[in-house]
């Protein structure tokens, strides 16, 4: 049989907010295409139910608990994978959230929070990939969620486009410093999307009026990121390193 462009059998995967929205998608469609999956958030019922859902289609999945915001939390959930499926060798660094208020009306809390999970968990999960892919000398893949947000602006989402922003730069650090190693680190770029992030939002007149102001007038379908997410996480993408790709219809 004709392997997949997309195959991505052999791989150890991570894939962190892997509890909801793109993280469960991102799990899915890796171990339809072959990897074995760790599925990492901080809500293990839902994760279990995922394992559970991804192994009835037939792929293998394991569940470990993660908090992104906390390097110990990280260092065990690699430390958890490695012990069921070895070296993870190929990184989707997913976990994000968002706090929709006019830059005015920010407090410290809310900075922080969103700061602390899109971008230094970010960096705490790709350094200990990073510190763990290097030495096993194999090559790897490490996909950050970033947004079109931080490549754009728009009106009251200041902190989550400033730490979106600084996920793309690190990015091209990462990609700069490991490409001599065979790690190839990209940011997908995804516009709007319905997912728990901001489906109260959407479901608002002002929300659905938003999205039809957008060059594409609508959300983004799920299946949509499917081509682009595994263009950068498998061997289809083995010669784009460094990266920021939208994904956004237009
Ligand atoms: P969801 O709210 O559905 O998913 C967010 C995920 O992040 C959840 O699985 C959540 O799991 C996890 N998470 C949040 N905080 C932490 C934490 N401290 N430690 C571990 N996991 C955490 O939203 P999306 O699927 O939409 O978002 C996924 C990524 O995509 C985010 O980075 C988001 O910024 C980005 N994005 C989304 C867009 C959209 O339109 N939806 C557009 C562009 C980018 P749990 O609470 O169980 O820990």
């Amino acid at each position: 049989m004709t392997k997949s462009l997309f195959d991505v059998s052999g791989k150890v995967a991570l894939v962190t907010g892997a509890s909801s929205g793109f993280g469960a998608h991102f799990a899915n469609i890796l171990a339809r295409y072959g990897a074995r999956v760790v599925v990492a958030a901080r809500r293990e019922d839902r994760l279990e139910a995922l394992a559970g859902t991804i192994a009835a289609n037939g792929g293998e999945a394991f569940a470990v608990p993660l908090d992104v915001t906390d390097a110990d939390s990280v260092a065990a959930a690699f430390d958890a994978a490695e012990r069921a499926d070895g070296v993870v060798d190929l990184l989707a660094n997913n976990a994000g959230v968002a706090d929709t208020k006019m830059a005015v009306d920010i407090d410290e809390e809310s900075w922080e929070r969103v700061l602390d999970t899109n971008l230094k968990g970010v960096w705490l999960v790709a350094r200990e990939a990073g510190a763990r892919m290097l030495p096993a000398g194999k090559p790897g893949s490490i996909d950050n969620t970033a947004s079109i947000l931080g490549l754009r602006v728009a009106l009251a989402v200041s902190s989550y486009s400033a730490s979106k922003a600084a996920v793309i730069q690190l990015t091209r650090s990462l990609a700069l410093e490991w490409s001599r190693k065979n790690i190839r680190v990209n940011a997908l770029c995804p516009g709007y999307f319905v997912t728990e992030l901001n489906a109260p939002y959407f479901a608002t007149e002002k929300g659905r009026r938003y999205l039809e102001r957008t060059p594409a007038q609508r959300s983004g379908d799920i299946q949509e990121l499917t081509a682009p997410f595994m263009l950068l996480a498998s061997d289809a993408g083995s010669f784009v390193n460094g990266v920021a790709l939208p994904v956004d219809g237009a």
